[in-house]
């Protein structure tokens, strides 16, 4: 069949698609973590003592007493068995954004040849991927191929269901033979616990003398597009790349608003409510749908939870979200930038810290100018985002959310604070010197009897912020939808340790010299806001107006693309940021560097490759046929001595001369290879492939607007999202 055919029979084939019939929905109750190994099922099924040093290293972040492993081992294979499972996988998080898992049976085959399932707490607690096709930037040779798993006891295994059977999953760190790194699990652990030492020594210095361990917290936004699978199929670079990196925008965009917050379509919540029973079963606590800002756009989040289990949460929901659309005919489709001209999807991700006894640290209360605990934690925070706002950026610095960044509908590649008017303005007297009092925001009254007054928030929402404050949490908006939380939760539990590790030491001292607490503190914080207010920025993150604010006067930096940002990780000051924390090595970091310099390197020649053989093999033909039948049906014409219309010849024609010219220049773009440095190819991706890829479009893209419909090979914007 040619494309075009294909795309014919997709119309159709989609056209007359029906959704699956909802399934009736089972009581929360009954559903509620049931393929989880939990905490209460682990009580009823363990001994008193063995679940009770469990527990206290659940709870306390203690050493986990290896002798008990053996005896959850039991446990939890005789459960798995029980939920169907044969298989047992440990699953980790390497440095891609993926996750891997490797499956090992339970069998075990004994000298009289009869088999029984076998499950110890040694292959509990340890496993031995090979590793050696995972991205370790560095770390290892290739005949230096080993690497662990290690059991991370801090989240719940649990079974995963699919059609292909039933598996027990247990969450896992995954290092090298030398014990570095080589995941992005390992990292948010250390960095929790950094920063959980850090909070405690400085709750410490504010008189508590009961204090539980502190935890980060993480509730993400996922963004995502649903496409039907007859389209997706019959779009190669949706298939290979996750993005159309063709296409013509159809003239209705997301202009009306009509599709943000609308009714969801029927075949796409028979779609949500399959995902969110599938997570409900995993213990993942999905909370909100809508659609999105773009047609065939949507959203989930849950509510929020410990950031490690949040961060595994987040990956399986990913999964969850793949596998599930394929069942219901859909591709999800998570890149953060699949259509050009609408928006992109990013994963919002809301952070904030606190702890058992003295609750959420990020809370201001309703007098927070008073609430010295918020305040030193929150001035923490800034100065974090203001001393390392380049590792905030290199941390969302992918190929793919390049195209979102900056482009007038996600934050820009600025990194800065938004307050909102209240705490700017406490801020602002902290600076000053003098803090009197708390702006209040007072009530709302809609002007209806019969309609409630309600309190006003002190402070708006501003969307043009990538770090904004939003009430008791920071909400990192720069993040991009295909993205493992686990690299910004990283980053921002590093900059508050090391924020706070400052402040604590420069509070010991002010107190050493007699001052108050109070006055110790607001002497802390009016250091703190002199040297960082600069970050603090409440205005339109979009305008140009900022940009030159930003840059010329703030000197804070504008990293426009993954090539700029990515190598601020080999910046002096981060590396000794990370050192000093214990949250990475040095060697770490610069294999984090490496790997995903790498990844950019490749995601964009990979495209490049595939936008020069679609111009090739779909698009030239069809102009060429275009061509062909039209100057042919003009010349008839002629012949017979009518006059022709030739303009739009003629312009398809100087169109098609243009595009293979572009493809040729970007064919001699992806032939360089002399590169010295890993930022110097970066650099090349960034200014002169990625250039030359939009120029090739911009041909293809004006071809598809001048050529006969029925030669177009590939489904159309106006198909893939408004044919539901
Ligand atoms: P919005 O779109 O208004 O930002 P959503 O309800 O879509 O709000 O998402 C907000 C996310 O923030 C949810 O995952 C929510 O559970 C999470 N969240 C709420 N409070 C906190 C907190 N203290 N710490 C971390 N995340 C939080
Ligand atoms: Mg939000």
């Amino acid at each position: 069949m040619s494309s075009n055919e294909l795309r014919f029979q997709a119309i159709c084939q989609v056209t007359e698609r029906k959704s699956l019939p909802p399934k009736v929905p089972n009581r929360l109750e009954d559903l509620w973590a049931t393929d989880v190994f939990t905490l209460s099922k682990m009580q009823a099924c363990l001994p008193k003592d063995v679940f009770r040093s469990l527990k206290k290293t659940l709870q306390t972040g203690g050493e986990l007493d290896i002798s008990v492993a053996g005896i959850v081992a039991a446990a939890m294979k005789d459960w798995a068995i029980s939920k169907g499972a044969l298989y047992y996988a440990h699953v980790f998080y390497p440095m891609t954004n993926i996750t891997a898992e490797k499956h090992d049976g339970f069998i075990s085959v004994q000298s009289d040849g009869t088999a029984l399932t076998e499950f110890t707490g040694k292959v509990l607690v340890q496993g031995e991927p090979d590793g050696s096709s995972f991205p370790n930037g560095g770390i290892r040779s290739t005949f230096e191929a080993r690497g662990y798993t290690a059991w991370d006891v801090t989240s719940p295994a649990y079974v995963m269901e699919t059609d292909n059977g039933v598996t027990l999953c247990i969450p896992t760190v995954f290092i090298s033979w030398s014990g570095e790194a080589l995941d992005k699990k390992t990292p948010l652990l250390r960095s929790n616990a950094a920063m959980s030492k850090a909070a405690t020594r400085l709750l410490k210095l504010l008189g508590h003398t009961d204090i539980a361990t502190v935890n980060s917290s993480c509730g993400a936004e996922q963004e995502y597009f649903l496409v039907d699978s007859h389209f997706a199929n019959s779009r190669p670079d949706l298939l290979l790349t996750g993005r159309t990196l063709f296409g013509h925008p159809a003239a209705k965009g997301q202009q009306f608003d009509d599709h943000y917050f609308g009714a969801i379509p029927e075949r796409v919540q028979v779609f949500m409510q399959d995902v969110e029973e599938k997570m409900y079963r995993l213990g993942i606590p999905a909370k909100t749908r809508h659609n999105e800002v773009a047609p065939g756009q949507f959203e989930i989040a849950p509510f929020f939870e410990a950031a490690n289990v949040a961060s595994d949460h987040q990956q399986l929901t990913m999964t969850i979200l793949r596998n599930t659309a394929k069942k219901h005919g859909f591709v999800c489709l998570l890149h953060e930038k699949p259509f050009a001209g609408i928006n992109g999807s990013g994963k919002h991700v809301n952070w904030s810290v606190g702890n058992a006894t003295q609750g959420n640290l990020l809370d201001p209360g309703d007098t927070p100018h008073s609430n010295l605990q918020f305040l030193l934690f929150c001035g923490a925070v800034i100065r974090g985002v203001h001393k390392y706002g380049p590792l905030m950026r290199a941390v969302v610095a992918t190929a793919s959310n390049d195209h979102r960044l900056g482009a007038n509908e996600a934050p820009p590649a600025i990194i800065s604070v938004y307050l909102g008017s209240q705490l700017e303005d406490v801020f602002e007297q902290i600076k000053k010197g003098d803090v009197q009092s708390s702006r209040t925001a007072g009530l709302m009254n809609l002007g209806v009897d019969t309609l409630p007054v309600f309190p006003k928030d002190p402070g708006d929402r501003n969307r043009t912020s990538p770090f904004a404050f939003t009430g008791n949490r920071f909400e990192f908006r720069a993040v991009g939808s295909n993205q493992s939380v686990s690299g910004p939760l990283v980053a921002m539990n590093t900059i508050l340790t090391d924020s706070i590790t400052w402040i604590a030491d420069h509070l010991e001292s002010e107190l050493g010299q007699g001052k108050s607490l109070d006055a110790a503190a607001y002497a802390v914080l009016k250091e703190v806001m002199e040297k960082h207010s600069a970050v603090v920025f409440g205005g339109d993150g979009y305008s140009s107006e900022w940009h030159r604010i930003a840059v010329e006067e703030r000197g804070l930096l504008n990293l426009p693309t993954t090539a700029d940002a990515l190598p601020m990780l080999k910046d002096k000051g981060i590396e000794e940021l990370f050192v000093r924390t214990g949250v990475l090595s040095a060697k770490e970091l610069e294999s984090r560097f490496e790997t995903y310099a790498e990844q950019y390197i490749q995601v964009i020649e990979m495209e490049a490759k595939l936008v020069m053989s679609l111009t090739k093999t779909l698009i030239y033909p069809a102009a060429m046929r275009h061509l062909s039948e039209m100057s042919g049906a003009i010349a008839n014409m002629k012949a017979i001595g009518l006059s022709a219309e030739t303009t739009c010849l003629e312009h398809v024609a100087t169109l098609t001369t243009s595009l293979m010219e572009a493809v040729s220049k970007l064919s001699s773009g992806l032939d360089s290879h002399d590169f010295a440095t890993t930022e110097d190819h970066m650099q090349h991706c960034a200014k002169v492939l990625r250039p030359m890829m939009d120029q090739v479009r911009v041909y293809a893209d004006s071809i598809e607007d001048e050529i006969a419909d029925d030669l177009w090979p590939m489904p159309k914007y106006q198909e893939m999202l408004f044919i539901k």
